[in-house]
């Protein structure tokens, strides 16, 4: 399931094959994955403007297409392909567009990209402005923007379990279940801790761990890479070895989430 860094990947994808191209014309192969526009009206304002830059907050990412924004969320199984299998003209060349095609953008040059979603949990849509969205939607600050003193503002009056606090896309917007399990596991800190309990030097180590986890993995799944070896990520397991100080893997139900963790090194 797409977290920060899968949708920071995405947005490098589209911003890669799909920036300063003409759109030619939109398909829209099954309307179930637009958000409150109709399909001809999502056509209707994207059909002969230019994707120019791409922003992403958290989850969401925003691709300004000079006066509208399109707008992405990957859901659970969201994903862009790029392809130039289409021969310039726009004719199609007979190419079968990929199985889970919802959102086709065909470019002047005979290129397409596709927004594929198999389990339609994703959402395509148009909006005005990103900045609005974010403010209607009460998505908290991005992780990767945000300072060590906002994120100590930021859980200064909260309650609940750390995990649950860390998914809150109110509180913080990108981290899913897999990097909160990570970063707790990295910081030695147990998911049902409350958050009102942590030190501040728990809070410090926390966004310190959070940020270098996102950064770490976008970077290697840029170049096509593996997570490092002893990341939580590759034992996620009832009764696995922990990577770290060799206890036993446990699972858990925390924020309506599976989540992994061991009980000797996680406090
Ligand atoms: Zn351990």
């Amino acid at each position: 399931m797409p977290e920060l860094p899968e949708v920071e990947l995405y947005g490098r994808y589209f911003a890669r094959h799909a920036l300063g191209q003409r759109i030619a014309r939109v398909r829209v192969l099954d309307e179930r994955i637009l958000g409150a526009v109709r399909k001809d009206a999502f056509a209707r304002m994207l059909r002969g403007h230019t994707f120019t830059s791409t922003r992403r907050h958290g989850k969401h990412l925003f691709v300004d297409a000079g006066g509208v924004w399109l707008h992405l969320h990957f859901g659970m199984s969201g994903d862009l392909s790029y392809s130039r299998s289409r021969r310039p003209g726009g004719r199609t060349g007979g190419v079968p567009p990929p199985r889970f095609a919802r959102v086709i953008f065909d470019f002047d040059n005979g290129a397409s990209l596709a927004f594929e979603d198999m389990r339609l949990f994703g959402v395509v849509d148009t909006i005005p402005d990103p900045d609005a969205y974010i403010a209607q939607h009460a998505l908290g600050p991005d992780p990767l923007s945000l300072r060590p003193r906002d994120f100590r503002d930021i859980l200064a009056n909260r309650r609940g379990a750390v995990k649950s606090t860390l998914m809150s896309q109110d509180v913080i917007a990108g981290i899913g279940n897999l990097y909160a399990d990570e970063t707790l596991f990295q910081t030695s800190i147990a998911p049902r801790r409350p958050v009102d309990r942590l030190s501040p030097s728990d809070v410090a180590t926390i966004f310190t761990t959070m940020r270098k986890i996102l950064l770490t993995v976008i970077d290697l799944k840029e170049h096509d890479r593996d997570y490092p070896p002893r990341y939580l990520i590759h034992h996620r397991e009832e009764g696995a070895r922990c990577p770290r100080c060799g206890g036993t893997i446990g699972k858990s139900v925390v924020f309506g989430r599976t989540t992994y963790s061991c009980a000797r090194h996680q406090m």
